[in-house]
């Protein structure tokens, strides 16, 4: 083949690209951009889903005749809605309520309402029927009340038996030599704080609460109670907001 040769099939070649390509190359760059556009979305997607879903209930939850830490005026309210004898209650009630309590409860920005969770059967109803019967006493030391029940969860088998009326007695006692324990033992064998718990197991219901412990920050529900960073970026937006 000539070098004339050569190049006049190359120009022919060229001619024939030069003439599929307009076609070609835009279906390319639309493909391109879709692929693109959807690794930033899923990108994205992924970001948000290591931090919280922001959804808001659409009514927040009553705290009437609830117990609250904090002020009154704060910002931000959070509901917990927990049980005494769920281990990762007392896990969180020792770890991360502490971090939260020190920058933001005890600084006025927020304020925490717990809610009774009955999700471990007649030894939760009994410490739900304690903690309100202290709060009937005296509503700071339920705080009080509700940390030492916590403590007092055994570490190694909380399935094993311990709510019992004797050991709600020990841990009242405990709290504060101002707690009335004739009067706390009344208010348990008779039950007589039994409605204020039927209210907690109202909203456990209302707002399908299916794990303990179960954060809603300002009417958003909060998926992972440990991840502690993205709890404070929520409480920081709600501050702010
Ligand atoms: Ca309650």
């Amino acid at each position: 083949m000539s070098s004339r040769n050569r190049n006049h099939n190359r120009g022919k070649k060229s001619k024939t690209l030069k003439k599929k390509n307009p076609a070609k190359v835009l279906v390319l760059y639309t493909f391109a951009l879709i692929v693109l556009l959807l690794a930033i979305f899923l990108i994205n997607r992924a970001t948000t889903g290591s931090e919280q879903d922001m959804t808001r209930v659409e009514e927040l939850p009553s705290i009437v005749n609830q117990p609250v830490i904090g002020q009154e005026s704060a910002k931000v309210t959070m509901v917990e809605f927990g049980d005494y004898k769920c281990p990762s209650c007392k896990q969180w009630s020792e770890v991360v309520y502490p971090q939260l309590k020190a920058e933001y409860i005890d600084t006025g920005k927020m304020k925490l309402v717990f809610i009774n969770t009955l999700f471990h059967g007649a030894e939760s109803e009994l410490g739900a029927i304690a903690g309100e019967a202290v709060f009937s006493q005296n509503k700071d030391l339920f705080w009080d009340f509700n940390k030492a029940m916590f403590a007092n969860q055994p570490t190694a088998d909380h399935d094993v038996n311990w709510i019992t009326v004797d050991k709600v007695l020990e841990v009242a006692q405990s709290v504060s030599p101002t707690i009335d324990l004739t009067k706390l033992k009344d208010d348990i064998v008779n039950k007589t704080t039994e409605p204020s718990v039927n209210i907690d197991t109202e909203l456990v219901a209302k707002y399908r609460i299916n794990q303990t412990p179960t954060l809603i920050i300002n009417g958003i529900v909060i998926h992972n109670p440990f991840d502690i960073e993205s709890i404070k970026s929520v409480i920081d937006k709600e501050i702010g907001a």
